[in-house]
C-alpha cells in the first residue's frame, strides 16, 4: 500500500487539474492519495469523480493556514466537513485575505519597475479558490522577471522582501477546533520545515494533542533524516500519529514528487478511525 498524504491541484497552488493530479497518482503506483489544497475544499468533487474512475481511495482533505504565537503553522485537516459554519467562516476569512492583498503585492513590484497587472496575477490562477504568492510568482515568471517560483520569492514574495504582504492566518488553536467540530482530524504538515519563526517543541506538541490535535507530518522533503528521527520520537512519546507525504504541487515545485514520501498503513487506519467516530458523533 502506498499512501500520499498531502498534495495540491489547481484549486490552490498546484499545476495539475484536480482530475489530472489524481491520474498522475494513479500512474505513480499510489493507493491512496489526500487532495490537500491551501484552505479549499474546492477540489474535492472533480478529484472523486476522477478516483472513482482510475480506482485509487481520495482522502479529501486541505492545508490550513493557521499562526501559533510568531510561529506561522500550515494544518493538514482530514475528512472535515468544509459548510460546517465556523469552519467555513474561517475559510472564507483566509481566503479573501489572500485575494486582498494582490493589489498592494502588484503595486509594490510596478514601484520596483516590473509591469505586472493584478489581470496577470488572475491570469495565473486559473480554478483557483484565491490568487496566492505563487501565482504572484508565476506571473513574474511568465513576464520573464524572474526564471521561476523559487527566485520571485527569494527576491520579492518571501518574509521581509519589498512585496512581502501580510494576510490573515486562523489561530491554530481555533483551527483545531473547527476541524474537529467538522468532523476531522487535524495533522500539523512540516512542523520543522521552512517558514515560521521558530520550531515547535515537544511541549508545544504536547499543548496541541490537548486541543484535539491527532498527528505530525514527519516525512517531508524539508525535514532531514536527524529532524525525521526527532519528530517520530516526539509522536511515539505524546500517542500522535505519523504521517508521509510528498506536498506534490505538480510544476509549482520540484524535489516533490507524488509518493516521495509515503505514509504507513496503519497510521492511515488510526486517523480514519478518528475521523469515522467524529462523523458518527461518538467522539
Ligand atoms: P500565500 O498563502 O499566498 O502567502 O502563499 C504561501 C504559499 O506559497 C505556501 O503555502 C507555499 O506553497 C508557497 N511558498 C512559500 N514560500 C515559497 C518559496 N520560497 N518558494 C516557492 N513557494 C513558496
Ligand atoms: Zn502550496
Ligand atoms: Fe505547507
Ligand atoms: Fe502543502
Amino acid at each position: 500500500m502506498r499512501i500520499d498524504l498531502h498534495t495540491h491541484s489547481r484549486a490552490s497552488d498546484g499545476t495539475d487539474t484536480p482530475a489530472e493530479l489524481v491520474r498522475q497518482a494513479a500512474r505513480a503506483g499510489l493507493d491512496v492519495v489526500a487532495i490537500t489544497d491551501h484552505d479549499t475544499a474546492a477540489g474535492w468533487a472533480e478529484a472523486a469523480e476522477a478516483a472513482d474512475e482510475v480506482g485509487i481511495q481520495l482522502v479529501r482533505g486541505m492545508e490550513i493556514s493557521t499562526r501559533h504565537g510568531r510561529l506561522g503553522v500550515h494544518l493538514l485537516a482530514y475528512g472535515p466537513d468544509p459548510t460546517f459554519p465556523p469552519l467555513a467562516a474561517e475559510l472564507e476569512r483566509v481566503l479573501h485575505g489572500r485575494e486582498a492583498r494582490v493589489p498592494t503585492m502588484v503595486a509594490r513590484l510596478r514601484a520596483l519597475g516590473i509591469d505586472i497587472t493584478e489581470d496577470d496575477v488572475r491570469r495565473a490562477a486559473p480554478g483557483a479558490a484565491a490568487s496566492g504568492r505563487p501565482h504572484v510568482a508565476d506571473a513574474l515568471v511568465t513576464l520573464g522577471a524572474v526564471p521561476d517560483r523559487t527566485a520571485a520569492f527569494d527576491r520579492y514574495l518571501g518574509w521581509g522582501r519589498p512585496a512581502h504582504v501580510d494576510r490573515y492566518a486562523v489561530p491554530l488553536a481555533t483551527a483545531i477546533a473547527a476541524v474537529t467540530g467538522a468532523g476531522g482530524v487535524s495533522v500539523v504538515a512540516h512542523p520543522w520545515g521552512r517558514g515560521g519563526l521558530g520550531r515547535p517543541d515537544e511541549a508545544t506538541f504536547a499543548e496541541l494533542r490537548d486541543l484535539g490535535l491527532s498527528g505530525i507530518e514527519v516525512d517531508h522533503q524539508d525535514h532531514g533524516a536527524a529532524a525525521r528521527d526527532r519528530l517520530r520520537a516526539i509522536a511515539r512519546n505524546l500517542g500522535l500519529v505519523v504521517t508521509g507525504s510528498s506536498d506534490y504541487h505538480g510544476e509549482g515545485k520540484t524535489d516533490h514528487d507524488l509518493g516521495c514520501n509515503t505514509t504507513d498503513p496503519d497510521e492511515l487506519e488510526r486517523l480514519l478511525e478518528l475521523t469515522s467516530s467524529r462523523a458518527a458523533g461518538t467522539a
